[in-house]
This record gives C-alpha cells, structure tokens and sequence, in this order.
C-alpha cells in the first residue's frame, strides 16, 4: 500500500498561510470567497489576536488576523503549540465560517403561542435573562435546585458548570463522555491507575508499530496526533488497522484486518495469546510491573487464533504474523485506546483488552509507547465556597461504579413524565450541545424534553435543539469572546489564551456574560465579582508567573515539566495509581465488584436477512452535527453518503448516485434520503456513513436536507456495566428504494 506522507496527512501540507495554503491541500477551498480575500490581504495591514480553536475539542492554539475594518482575514496556527505545531486543519482553517454565517443566532427568542400556535418572538437580553433567572428561582423554590440539570459541550459549558455550583446543582453531563471516550478511561484506568485524557499521551512520532482498532486517525483530523502518524509512516512504522471499513488509516497499512464487526475482543484476546504462549511479550516489563499474569495467561489458554478465526473473520496467520510486528517494535509499540468507543456494551473491557496489550508490550511508560503526561494547574479565581447538592449525577448514576462523570443519558430517563428515578429533573440548560441529533433514541429525548417544566438554549447556530427551547439564546463564536486559559495535558504543559478578535456580531453574547448575568439576577453576585473575564484571566496568569499582556504577545506558554521524565528509566521503580500499585492485567478492583477481572468475549446480536450494520464516522471537514452549515466547510462536503459493497449493490439492485432511504430494526425510517456509494472498501454485512448529517432544520438553510442522521436511525442501545456508557453500534438498517409513506414513517 501507499506509505507516502503527502498523500496521507493533507493537514502538513498547512504552512503560515493558514486558509490561503489550505487552498491547495483542499481544491475545493479555493471555491471560497473569503479563501480568496485572504490571498489579497497581504498588502493590508493586519492585526493579530490570540485565541485556541474551537472547532474540535483539541483546542489548537491559533492567531486571527483582523484587517482595519475589523474582518477576520485568516486564522492560522500558533507556531510553538504542541496541539498544533503551527498548523490548523482544514476544519480548523473554516472556522472563520461559524463567524461569518448568515444562519447564526442574532437576538434572544422566547417561546410564544400565537393563535393557538407556538412560535418564537424576539426579545431582549434584559427580559430573556430575567426570564431564565425567574424559572430558575421557581424550579429551586418548588423541587430543589438539584432538578435543573446542565447539558453541555466545549468551553462555554465551564462557564455555566460555575453558575450551575453556585445555584446549587450538581446535575451535570456531557455527551463527550457516555456517548464517546467514557469506556477507554474506565479500561485504562482500571489497568494502569490513569485516564486517557485529551490529547492522547501516545508517542505516536516515535513509535514503531501503531495499531488502530476502528479508530479513524487521519479522517478525525486531531491535529498533532495526525501530523506525529505522518512522521511515524515517514519512519517506516508499522500500521496495523483494524476496521470493517478500509479508512484512510487502513489505506496506508501494512496490514488491514477487516473485521466482522463486533467480533474485537475476540481478536485482541488472540493476540494476548500469541504474545504469551510463543513467549514474545515483554517479560522484563511485565516482572517488573504487572500484576495477574499467571491469571492471565491461563486465561486466554484457549483463545487460539484459530479459535479466533472463527468469530473475526480474520486468518489464524494473520494474527500471528500481526502480533509478532507488535512485540518485535514493542515497547515501541502502541495499540490506541481511540476515542469515540462506544460500540456494544461492552466497551470498558474492550478498553481494559486494549490496555492488557499495550501492558504485555510494556508500551505504558516507553518511548513510542504512551508518554507521561503532564499539565499545569490553572488557579481558581476566588469565590464563596459552592452549596452541597442533595443529589446530583452522581447519584443518578449510581448502579454504575466506575462513571466518573455525569451520564447523560441517566439525566434524560430521570427527566421522563414517567420515570421510576427517585431524582426528577424539571428543567434543562442545554449549552452547545445538540442533544436531540447527539443521543441516541431521538424520541426518548423529546419526550423527555416535552415533559420538562422548562428548557434554555445557549448556542451559536439554530441547531435542531433550539427548535424545542422556552429561551433560546445566542451565544457569540470563539473568535468574539474571552474563555478559560487552555490546559491540556501534554509531553510539556502549556497554557494558551483565547481573547476576542472581533466584537460579537449581531446581538450575541459570550457565555461567561450569561452566566454572571444570571448569577446576578438569582443573588449569586459574589460568585461573580468582576466586570469583564478579561479580568479572571488576568488574575490567573499573575498567578502563573505570566500576564494577560504577555499572552497576548504570544499566544502560548510553555512551562517545565515537574513531575519527572516522560519515560522509565531502565529498571526504574515506579507505583502504577491501583489497587496493587502495578499494570493490572487482572483487575483487583473489578474482581471486588462483582465483574470479569479478565475482558472475554461475547456473542451480540447480528443483522437480520436483509439488514445491514450501521456503521458511522468521521468526515475529515467536519466536527459532528455543528459544522455542516458551515458555509466554508459545507462547499468541501455538504452530504454524506452511503457506503456500500458492490455484493450489497448487487443484491439490492443499488448504483453509485442512485438516492435511497433506510429503515431500521425498530421501523424507523430516515427523514431524508442519502446517495449511495458503491466501494470495496466496506465489508458486505455493513454500511457506512460519515456522522452529523441529516439536518431537519430549515433555519440551517446549507445543512438542511442534505444527507441521512445516523443518530435518527439509533435507537437500540447497549448499555455499559462498568460506566454507563451507550453502546451505539448494534442497530441494523434496511434499503428503501421507493421513498417511503408517511405512514411508513415512524
Ligand atoms: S484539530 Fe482542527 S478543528 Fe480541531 S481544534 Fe485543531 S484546528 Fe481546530
């Protein structure tokens, strides 16, 4: 297969010239009128304002440059940022968009009936708060301030968390853990005593075998973490992918395993298998740092390769020959934890086989393995010390053990008009997350909403959510306001700044205003004093040993690390944060719950004759549901497709372009059609489409109609044990020729 860089990493071909450069990695980038402006703002005058891109979560630190009339020119990445060094990807590149659509949310609106039909009338910021402020005291006054609940995404959810606390709730989720990474924390915590965390501590630019296990780096587009993947194919490393699907990251493999889906804990214990029974693990690592491996190794006795064959698909050689590639690179070697990992159920032990692995390949702590990470501590600006909530998600979590974070789909069954949750939520706000096109079982979260005494809406675009608000309020873009100093963890801490570069287009707000103003109306002003968040940040940095000053200067600080090198010492001691102190292959703390100490593998449910498994991913030009009206990232893809295998083409009578609808087990039929693509790069037992399409909002005149929402078609989900986590892929889809009825409809 091709290993050349320039045809796998568009996202280095991005140089200093931000969008301009974007142009030629993307031909269709140039179609854009504000690409083209920035080729000519060469000769203005520009000035340049720091901020962290919030297009994706990784947050890539970046300058925008202004022109003296105030227009963003171009946005380009900050050199000295580990997140990014020095270059935006293209999603990145077109956030600029999100500032310049028209679509945007301009003024607040307040839900109003005309004539017996429910509309939206505009209002303003003084009477919307106000409003928002009065429902608040009454839902705290009537049920407790416990039975408001926060639904948030990105950095505006910070701001509100801190007026959620002072309110007195705790009540608090984010799809970005039970519908995304939660089970790989959960795994990799129960074997080495530390999340994952974002980005990734993987040594991906020295490692010498990277194994993705339907993990889409490359079409994710996680900035330094595909720029490190491009140096390790320059240097020859190994990529072994694993994927029903021939990804990008398949494509530049040595090897690709199309796996029969939902089959992976069957491969991965194979693997322990080979490494242990042929002797090739890495014995002086596991002496030295493990705990259970005798327990281990009698456990996954009979998982042979052949005995794997059967379940996977994959040829008993094949596993063989892969897993050797693994110990000869190991500990240089590393199996990626992924990130959108819940899959079917039982996703925390698939982490926890995916952690086995990289434990018996000593690649925890090694060079070209997983790094130690790092980060700095941001102080918190001074405020009276939060109520204690009498409930909150902790307790609407409680039947699993391992959720370290607010499970969002436990807030919408507590919020149902029939919900056995001795905890009843009456009331949500909902900050730049699109829940209704986010969870899955799409009408379980509209009754849930239709149930609610009262529901606020904070974003920045008329998502489908906005439609079902009391209030809906319009938050500003990244680039027109302040947030939190960015601290991620890293090889080396860092901290970066976000500072306006324009003023708020139309009449929107930052999110750190609405929650002062808020705070304000219901008492709460001490938890707020100061005029402008200019001024926390200011504090902060004082504190940091910098000033808001110097950050503007430069974007980004780095800081010396303190807790030790990145990587063990031959021989170093060192005590893993578990129970045993050691990488526990065999989970001590799992055994004390009542769970499998040792991942095994289990049988799920298979498509029907005539169904397909639905399959989702990512667009490299897109984030989820809230780019795709994006008008510079919607003139690169404005729909999705449907993958298909010419065998499924065959049987269903199916041509490329030819528009199609589905119907899923449960008889729901999608709203749209989709176009279909017919490739050998997906397995005939599966179909596959990119994520976040579909949109069934008029408001987002680029996005509406154009494709299929796989989360509409999602309705049967597997529930995590360990952690809650909602297992996404097990739903199967049927091919409608002929557009269906309205009665077919669900
Ligand atoms: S990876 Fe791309 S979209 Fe994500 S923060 Fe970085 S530049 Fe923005």
């Amino acid at each position: 297969m091709d290993n050349s860089r320039r045809s796998f990493i568009k996202i280095s071909a991005l140089g200093a010239s931000g969008i301009a450069i974007s142009a030629t990695a993307f031909g269709s980038i140039s179609n854009n009128a504000l690409m083209k402006d920035s080729l000519l703002a060469k000769s203005v005058n520009l000035k340049r304002s720091a901020t962290y891109c919030e297009v994706c979560f990784w947050k890539c630190a970046a300058w925008a440059y202004t022109d003296e009339n105030n227009n963003i020119k171009k946005i380009i990445g900050n050199e000295i940022d580990p997140h990014c060094e020095g270059r935006l990807c293209p999603r990145g590149t077109g956030g600029v968009g999100m500032y310049a659509d028209e679509d945007r949310l301009k003024t607040p609106l307040i839900r109003t009936s005309i004539n017996g039909k429910d509309t939206f009338r505009e209002a303003s910021w003084e009477e919307a708060l106000t409003l928002v402020a009065s429902k608040m005291k009454t839902i705290k006054d009537k049920y407790g301030a416990e039975s408001m609940a926060l639904l948030k995404h990105g950095s505006p959810g910070s701001h509100l968390e801190h007026l959620f606390k002072a309110y007195g709730s705790d009540t608090i989720g984010e799809p970005a853990y039970a519908q995304c990474r939660g089970p790989r924390e959960t795994g990799f915590g129960l074997t080495f005593g530390s999340w994952i965390g974002s980005p990734e501590p993987t040594d991906i630019r020295d490692t010498k075998c990277l194994v993705l296990i339907g993990s889409h780096i490359g079409e994710n587009m996680h900035n330094s973490q595909v720029q490190e993947m491009a140096d390790a194919i320059d240097n020859n490393a190994t990529i072994i992918t694993v994927d029903p699907r021939l990804s990008t990251a398949a494509s530049k493999s040595k090897y690709w395993l199309a796996i029969k889906p939902a089959t992976d804990i069957a491969l991965l214990l194979s693997w322990m298998h080979v490494l242990i029974y042929e002797d090739i693990y890495n014995k002086k690592y596991v002496e030295q740092y493990a705990y259970g491996f005798d327990e281990l190794k009698e456990h996954v006795k009979n998982y042979t390769p052949e005995w794997a064959y059967g379940i996977t698909t994959i040829k008993p050689e094949d596993i063989r020959k892969t897993a050797r590639e693994m110990a000869a690179a190991a500990p240089a070697t590393i199996i990626h934890p992924g990130r959108h990992v819940v899959w079917y159920g039982d996703d925390s032990q698939r982490e926890r086989a995916i952690a086995i692995l990289n434990g018996l390949l000593g690649s925890w702590g090694n060079r070209g393995g997983f790094y130690f990470k790092e980060k700095v501590k941001v102080p918190k600006f001074p405020h009276p010390p939060y109520p204690h909530p009498k409930w909150g998600w902790e307790e609407l979590g409680e039947k699993y053990p391992y959720a370290e974070m607010g499970i969002t789909q436990e807030l919408v069954n507590a919020s149902l008009p029939d919900t056995d949750s001795k905890h009843k939520i009456k009331a949500w706000f909902v900050a730049g997350t699109n829940l209704v096109n986010t969870l899955p079982q799409q009408a379980k979260t509209i009754k849930a909403i239709e149930a609610l005494d009262f529901m606020v809406v904070l974003d920045t675009m008329p998502m489908e959510i906005t439609g079902f608000a009391d209030v809906v309020l319009p938050e500003c873009t990244y680039l027109e306001r302040y947030d939190g100093i960015r601290s991620a963890t890293n090889r080396e801490p860092s901290i970066a700044l976000r500072a306006p570069a324009v003023k708020p287009k139309y009449d929107s707000q930052p999110a750190w205003w609405v929650a002062k103003q808020i705070g304000e109306k219901l008492g709460l002003g001490d938890y707020f004093k100061y005029d402008d968040f200019e001024e926390v940040i200011a504090w902060q940095l004082n504190k940091m040993g910098t000033s808001l000053e110097e950050m503007k200067k430069v974007g980004v600080k780095k800081y010396e690390r303190t807790s030790g090198p990145l990587f063990l010492e031959e021989g170093q001691p060192y005590e893993f944060a578990t129970n045993t102190g050691k990488v526990e292959l065999y989970s001590t703390d799992l055994a004390s719950n009542g769970f499998d100490p040792m991942p095994v593998y289990t049988a799920h449910p298979e498509p029907e004759q005539g169904f397909y498994r639905l399959n989702y991913g990512r667009s490299p030009m897109h984030t989820f549901s809230r780019t795709i009206n994006n008008p510079y990232l919607s003139d690169l893809k404005d729909e999705n497709k449907l993958w298909v295998n010419p065998k499924v083409a065959r049987i269903e009578g199916l041509t490329n372009e030819q528009e199609v609808w589905l119907i899923n087990q449960d008889g729901v039929v999608s709203t749209f059609p989709i176009k279909v693509r017919v490739t050998e790069r997906i397995r005939w037992d599966s179909v596959y489409m990119y994520h976040g399409f579909g949109h069934n909002n008029e408001k987002l005149t680029r996005a509406y109609g154009k494709g299929i929402s796989d989360q509409e078609l999602i309705t049967r989900v597997a529930i995590d044990p360990l952690m809650g986590g909602t297992g996404l892929r097990g739903n199967f889809v049927k091919i409608l020729i002929e557009k269906p009825t309205k009665e077919e409809r669900v």
